[in-house]
């Protein structure tokens, strides 16, 4: 115990008529107050599901928690009455998603939508609500907050309609923010503007942040530690120094090199080979055997747990080691 937020071996299964995919495979990871964990991983990896069920929005059914807790101070969310569940969610812990024009309601001003969570949970005043929301969008750096608080999402950028998202998350002081996705949907330069306002307020705020992201390009400055996933589990967990400098993973070795460098001219980018895993047929022992480099025959047959490699780093590869190696030459 001790950490303010922990996901522990949590399964998730989807139940469709075409059968049961297994979306979340015994995933465990923790935050603690103040620090950035990103979560990484291929569309379909299960990184927004673990959040889902972290958030309680899970769409049920289909989706099943099949076991597993999700401990917030202590408290594992997954048993607390409903009435305490929406306590926590929101308040405690608060999330953004990838498009924000979705998120956002098209017919309400931006003031009156950052104000109705206050208006609502905190039994705010519309006068102060009003206040409060124009706070929050100075907060998140929306310029001339004060006169563009009664324009309508429509009127915004991608950029500035993802700042209003943001200001909406914070409006309850959460002591967790779960961005996922955040900076997708936008263009380059706005996602580098959208990155370094999470930072900050992450900073600021005393926030913890959990970043989820297909994109590893995008956590190196923002993120202490590293999850991976693949096919519903962590295949690597790291803190981000030595998970740049070595990885321990076949995955995360394809996924670091096919990352442009800008120091490399004229450089092969490596993609990885192969498709994501069909979740109604998981491959037998290593999910990653059908696409891995370093695959032996032990891995068709025998799954691979978490090899311990120091320094709180966990690999679920039989050659952990030997990859890690490798990857430091
Ligand atoms: Fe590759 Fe085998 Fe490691 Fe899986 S266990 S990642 S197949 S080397
Ligand atoms: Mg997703």
């Amino acid at each position: 115990g001790g950490h303010l937020l922990e996901v522990r071996d949590l399964h998730v299964e989807f139940r469709t008529n075409e059968g049961v995919a297994r979306v979340i495979n015994g995933v465990s990871y923790h935050l603690d107050a103040g620090e950035t964990l990103a979560v990484l991983g291929e569309s379909g990896s299960g990184k927004s599901v673990t959040a889902q069920a972290i958030m309680g929005i899970l769409d049920s059914p289909p989706a099943h928690v099949r076991s597993g807790q999700i401990l917030y101070q202590g408290r594992d969310l997954l048993a607390l009455p409903e009435e305490q569940r929406r306590q926590v969610r929101g308040k405690e812990i608060a999330m953004i998603f990838q498009d924000a024009l979705s998120a956002l309601n098209p017919v309400f001003p931006v003031g009156w939508q950052i104000g109705e969570t206050l208006r609502q949970r905190e039994g705010m005043s519309r006068a102060d609500a009003r206040r409060r929301a124009i706070e929050l969008m100075d907060l998140v750096k929306i310029p001339a907050a004060a006169r563009r608080i009664g324009d309508y999402p429509h009127q915004f950028s991608g950029g500035m309609r993802q700042r209003v998202m943001i200001a909406m998350a914070l409006a309850l002081n959460p002591k967790v923010l779960i961005a996922d996705e955040p900076t997708t949907a936008l263009d380059v330069t706005v996602q580098a503007q959208i990155m370094d306002l999470l930072a900050d307020l992450r900073r600021d705020l005393g926030m913890a942040m959990i970043l989820i992201t297909h994109d590893l390009g995008v956590v190196a400055g923002v993120a202490d530690r590293i999850a991976v996933m693949y096919a519903g589990r962590i295949v690597e967990h790291a803190d981000v120094r030595s998970l740049y400098r070595a990885p321990a993973h076949p995955y995360t070795k394809g996924l670091l090199e096919s990352i442009p460098r800008l120091d490399v001219r004229g450089q092969e980018l490596s993609t990885i080979k192969g498709l994501p895993p069909n979740l109604m047929a998981i491959p037998s022992g290593c999910p990653f055997h059908p696409r891995c480099p370093y695959v032996q025959k032990v891995c068709v047959d025998v799954v691979p747990h978490d090899l311990v490699l120091g320094d709180g780093r966990t690999s679920a590869c039989h050659f952990a080691q030997e990859v890690r190696d490798d990857s430091a030459r």
